[in-house]
């Protein structure tokens, strides 16, 4: 029996996750925390005992004792249990991409010292981690992750300037919370990947390309040094990655739809960085290092919370956070304190940059 901590219970890849537990005897559902939804229902209902709504997580992680947490907590939010998880030597299944993106250095750190394992709960870090099983690092020449383009792709920068939250919400293939919905439109959800990537696979940024694929059945692919590329397909659907994390090395059998290759064509194009800035501005915040990726997504996730209030226009969250970027000393964290410290200065540069001039 394994028992799992789910953090971000009634987010979207809470419930999926919620439908592959229910699926897999073998999981024990330990602990449910929300950041704000009630859970007296959903424990009731799973037979949960270590329940929480808002608060410190670790406290709950360290009466529930989880073999894995699952953190699908949305934002900065999720650091904290992502850096209990790897120091205590518990298995991470990581949906919250943004504490990886925060934290990179830090978590790395405290993996080393807590021993366990980091598994990628988002599809395309879940496809590398597929892709790249068993592989001698030498070998591996380059990551390609791919991005659907989101509700906007074609448009140029004009035809983007009155998009409505609405318009944004309607993404074509991917089924997912606001934020990360908000994000695959503005086409942070790849920059905040792109980090992702480089953390979790030790690959350096220039060697991780995006690749824009409108059908999301290619989830993402590696490139190896004798040319050969291999990649990871299957229908868009989140609970093949929770199941591959939380089931892993084991990839239990999960109900889903087979995918049909028969009349399936694969279309590839490149991004455009002059209509979506904010891939570009992920990967200079990466090369550029320290607290840039935190400071990248934290005033990223003021910009897309003023954008989902129609505060501020599309194309403003780009301008909020190259603004905010361009204010930052980007000084390494040295621990938690620090990442803080430095979270919280990029969101009060960014709310300063939604006031009008
Ligand atoms: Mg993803």
């Amino acid at each position: 029996m394994r028992r799992v901590a789910l953090l971000g219970a009634t987010g979207s890849i809470g419930r999926q996750a919620l439908e592959v537990l229910a699926a897999h005897p073998e999981l024990e559902l330990c602990a449910l925390q929300s950041l704000s939804t009630p859970l007296d229902a959903l424990s009731e209902e799973h037979g949960v005992a270590h329940a929480q709504v808002g608060g410190d997580p670790i406290e709950l992680l360290e009466r529930s004792e989880p073999d894995v947490v699952l953190n699908a907590v949305v934002g900065f939010a999720g650091v904290r249990a992502t850096l209990w998880a790897l120091e205590q030597g518990v298995t991470l299944a990581l949906a919250n991409k943004e504490s990886l993106v925060a934290a990179g250095e830090l978590a790395l750190a405290a993996q080393s010292r807590g021993g366990g394992l980091l598994l990628p709960v988002d599809s395309e870090h879940s496809a590398l981690h597929q892709c790249l099983a068993g592989c001698d690092a030498a070998t591996v020449s380059g990551l390609v992750l791919t991005a659907s383009g989101g509700p906007f792709r074609g448009r140029d920068r004009s035809q983007l300037t009155a998009v409505t939250p609405a318009e944004a919400l309607a993404h074509p293939t991917w089924s997912m919370g606001p934020k990360i919905t908000v994000d695959s439109a503005t086409l942070a959800n790849k920059g905040l990947e792109l980090i992702e990537a480089h953390w979790l696979f030790g690959v350096p940024y220039a060697s991780i390309e995006v690749v824009v694929h409108p059908s999301s059945l290619v989830h993402s692919l590696v490139r190896f040094r004798d040319g050969a590329l291999l990649a990871h397909l299957g229908l868009p659907d989140m609970r093949v990655p929770i199941s591959y994390a939380l089931t892993y090395p084991e990839r239990a059998a999960t109900p889903v739809e087979p995918l049909d290759l028969v009349g399936l064509s694969l279309d590839f194009e490149a991004v455009d960085d002059d209509a979506f800035p904010l891939l570009g501005l992920a990967r200079a915040a990466g090369e550029r290092g320290g607290t840039a990726p935190c400071a990248y997504n934290a005033a990223n996730e003021v910009a897309v919370h003023a954008f989902l209030e129609g505060r501020i226009g599309f194309l403003d969250v780009a301008e909020v956070v190259e603004e905010t970027l361009a204010r930052i000393d980007a000084a390494a964290a040295r621990d938690l304190d620090d990442l803080v410290a430095a979270d919280e200065e990029a969101r009060r540069l960014a709310a300063k940059g939604l006031q009008p001039a």
